[in-house]
């Protein structure tokens, strides 16, 4: 898949004055003495440790030069950041004999602009702060994957959606499957989840309660979460992304097919990869294995069996061994 832009390159493009990863925060409403903004190569986004804003290449972009999605988009383009027939434009569609010329490039999903405009603006308006932090540390996240993950808290549903239905009227969200019938999809507090490589190009939401768990946008195909680690030899497939989440935090590179199928669309990625199955393990997440292992025919197939492990799912897992490991370090020995 193609690169996200460096963001150390956007930085000086701009016009940034760069001391190593370091500059002088980009806020109008923070008169920064010092070099408060840091740039990580490594997660390619940006924070100033001062006033606390924060964000990838775009969100750089929109807020350095005070321009919406779409205008930092097309900045990108002008220079050269973003080919410029994106996979995200209104007329893409991929006939399947074209998949194999351009496996390396094309994006698992294609929204259009507008949907990644809203998506952008609707994840950025909220934040992760009392009971959704609370709960996330409960299950076993730490702040670091809070924030590389960009997880949010929906914790006014009615107000949220208020503002984005003033901003981009109920047409636009209901295309963008946040609306159905009238109706605000995401309507209870939850925990939401974006997905992303270059831009959000899909949302999910869990509420804290367990009835129901998920919620998906309406009409649109479900993607794979975290696909961009298929450029990986070797992947990970949970079902849920608190699953591939929980892998993720401890180095392993997971994605979540959001349930127990995969659409014809991806199979072909998997091709000549390493494919570790570390489903559900009721009972239909280990009819899942079978179908899935003949499916991904193309790759090498590994899969986990509940015996050896404790715990119900991946995250039930990963927190327990994580627990383990902090009893056994206690002690201090590695702080
Ligand atoms: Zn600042």
């Amino acid at each position: 898949m193609r690169a996200e832009p460096k963001i150390l390159d956007v930085a000086q493009a701009l016009g940034i004055n760069l001391k190593g990863k370091m500059a002088h925060c980009i806020n109008p409403n923070h008169p920064d003495t010092h070099p408060s903004l840091m740039f990580s190569p490594q997660y390619n986004r940006f924070k100033c440790f001062s006033c606390g804003i924060h964000g990838n290449v775009y969100e750089l972009v929109k807020q350095y030069l005070n321009i919406d999605f779409k205008g930092a988009l097309e900045w990108l383009r002008q220079n050269n950041f973003v080919e410029r027939e994106s996979h995200y434009s209104k007329k893409t569609s991929v006939a399947s004999s074209d998949l194999k010329h351009e496996k390396k490039t094309i994006k698992p999903v294609f929204p259009d602009a507008n949907d990644m405009e809203i998506y952008d603006e609707f994840i950025h308006s909220l934040s992760i702060e009392g009971q959704g932090r609370e709960y996330l540390l409960n299950r076993g996240f730490t702040n670091q994957t809070i924030m590389l993950y960009q997880l949010k808290y929906l914790d006014n549903p009615v107000k949220s959606f208020l503002e984005i239905k003033r901003k981009f009227g109920l047409k636009k969200l209901e295309h963008a499957g946040l609306v159905c019938r009238g109706k605000f999809v995401f309507h209870q507090q939850c925990i939401v989840i974006p997905f992303w490589d270059e831009n959000i190009y899909y949302i999910q939401a869990r509420n804290l309660s367990n009835k129901p768990k998920i919620y998906n946008l309406v009409g649109k195909t479900k993607p794979i979460y975290n696909f961009r680690c298929i450029d990986n030899k070797i992947v990970w497939l949970t079902e849920g992304v608190f699953d591939a989440l929980s892998l993720l935090q401890v180095g392993i590179p997971a994605m979540a097919i959001l349930g127990t199928s995969i659409n014809d669309y991806y199979i072909k990625f998997f091709e000549g990869k390493n494919v570790i199955l570390f489903l559900d393990f009721d009972a239909s997440g280990q009819r899942a294995i079978d179908i899935l292992a003949k499916k991904i025919s193309g790759a090498k197939i590994y899969i986990l069996k509940k015996e050896t492990l404790d715990g119900n799912d991946p995250n039930e897992i990963v927190t327990e061994l994580m627990d383990k490991s902090k009893q056994r370090t206690s002690s201090g020995q590695w702080s």
